[in-house]
């Protein structure tokens, strides 16, 4: 498999302002050739940090590409640098200067003399038009490597890349297709997660699998090489589904989607309609379902009851229940849903009764507990979580607490 690196040039890119973002466009676009990027570095405008930056680039990978610092200014460097760095001289292209003057008299001015540095090129490299600015880019070919040199602004850059450099590189790495895949999963710990599945993806060489926890889900990104498009995703889906027969009901998406799509799937498919009563989550819970395009269709009402009396005005939540139990409590989260539910007239409603702090714990019922209530046509049940985080977190492990809890229920009936 063919190894690439990219250096990003340019001062202000070492600012705690600038943030170096072509390495992430080139990055995919290697990726989907199936092209490791195997080290990024970031260079600022200093001639030898630069040159030896390259030539050890050039010692380890075979592909590097550098971006920017091919301006007219002093403070341009890329051109002079790279020439020393590959041991060839400048050379001076007069048509490159030609058609600079051209260029500015269209634009209305005079070429500044200082724009004749554009017109030098690092001797045998192949010169890449620049439709959209002033600098040309250069590719050149040593030792069966491949050194691309590229201008700083993204709309100079991928265009040119994508013309010039892409279709060489993809001759290079052969016919090779990389396909990915996006696993969601939920109740279930990161490394639980990997202690049962890591045996089955380490059985697949040509996958690469990672493991990423994302505030309140794991997600299982798959990435699969194959000599064909198809056989790629073959190999994904086998490998996504001996996933779901180990992990079970935890996968809620299989395609990325996110946890109030699935829900909305689930719904549609199902006829069903929705409500959703809300204390500690103040109505995160409803912005996520109405967040997907298609809700109308199933969810019908929510309400934020932060106080006792609204719960008790609004949800006919009996007022003796909070007394006896306290507001976050899963009698309490029971009757938030059941009289969501009657209110509204739905198939469903969900409820979230919580501490989400800093304030307001206490040894008995600490900041993250955090009840979910339930209640279908036959029954209203909840369950109790102790979730970890700060307000905003604890917060949103709520709302997907609810959401899945939702979702296991769904689930369930369609059995
Ligand atoms: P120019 O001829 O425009 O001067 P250049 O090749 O000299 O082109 P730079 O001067 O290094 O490029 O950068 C020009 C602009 O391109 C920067 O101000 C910035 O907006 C953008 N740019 C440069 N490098 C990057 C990077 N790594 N990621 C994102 N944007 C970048
Ligand atoms: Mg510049």
């Amino acid at each position: 498999m063919l190894t690439a690196e990219i250096i990003a040039i340019g001062s202000e890119l070492l600012t705690p302002t600038k943030t170096d973002t072509n390495s992430l466009w080139l990055t995919e676009k290697l990726n989907e050739i199936g092209i490791e990027v195997k080290l990024k570095t970031i260079v600022g405008d200093d001639k030898s940090r630069l040159e030896e930056t390259i030539r050890d680039a050039l010692k380890r990978s075979d592909i590097v590409l550098s971006t920017g610092g091919l301006g007219p200014t002093e403070d341009d460097i890329t051109r002079t640098v790279s020439a020393q760095a590959v041991g060839r001289e400048l050379v001076y292209l007069d048509e490159l200067e030609q058609d600079l003057r051209e260029r500015f008299k269209r634009w209305g001015r005079e070429m500044p003399e200082i724009n004749k540095r554009q017109a030098f090129i690092v001797d045998g490299a192949e010169v890449l038009p620049n439709p959209n600015g002033s600098a040309v880019g250069m590719l050149i070919e040593i030792d069966n490597k491949i050194f691309g040199i590229l201008p700083g602004p993204p709309r100079e850059n991928q265009p040119m890349f994508t013309n010039f450099i892409l279709p060489k590189l993809r001759e290079k790495a052969g016919e090779i297709y990389v396909r990915r895949k996006l696993l969601r999963v939920s109740g279930i710990g990161e490394s639980a997660v990997d202690e049962a599945i890591a045996p089955i993806y380490k059985s697949y060489s040509n996958v690469e699998t990672s493991i990423l926890f994302n505030k309140s889900e794991i997600e299982l990104h798959l990435s699969a090489q194959s000599k064909s498009e198809s056989e790629a995703d073959a190999i994904l889906d086998e490998l996504a589904n001996k996933i779901v027969d180990k992990l079970g009901v935890a996968v809620f998406a299989m395609n990325g989607e996110k946890m109030e799509e699935v829900i909305g799937n689930l719904l549609k498919e199902n006829k069903k309609t929705l409500s959703i009563a809300e204390s500690c989550t103040g109505g995160l819970v409803a912005r996520r379902v109405t967040e997907v395009s298609g809700s109308s269709e199933y969810f019908i009402e929510g309400a934020i009851c932060y106080a006792n009396e609204a719960k008790i005005r609004s949800l006919s939540v009996p007022k003796e229940l909070i007394e006896e139990h306290g507001a976050v409590s899963a009698e309490v989260a029971e009757a938030m849903a059941r009289g969501m539910r009657e209110k509204a007239q739905t198939d469903y409603a969900i409820s979230v009764t919580g501490i989400a702090g800093p304030t307001g714990g206490t040894e008995e019922k600490p900041v993250g507990l955090v009840f979910v209530g339930y209640a279908d046509e036959f029954q209203a049940k909840s369950f109790k979580i102790l979730l970890p985080g700060d307000r905003y977190l604890i917060r949103w492990r709520a709302s997907q607490a609810a959401l899945d809890y939702l979702r296991r229920q769904i689930l369930k009936k369609m059995q």
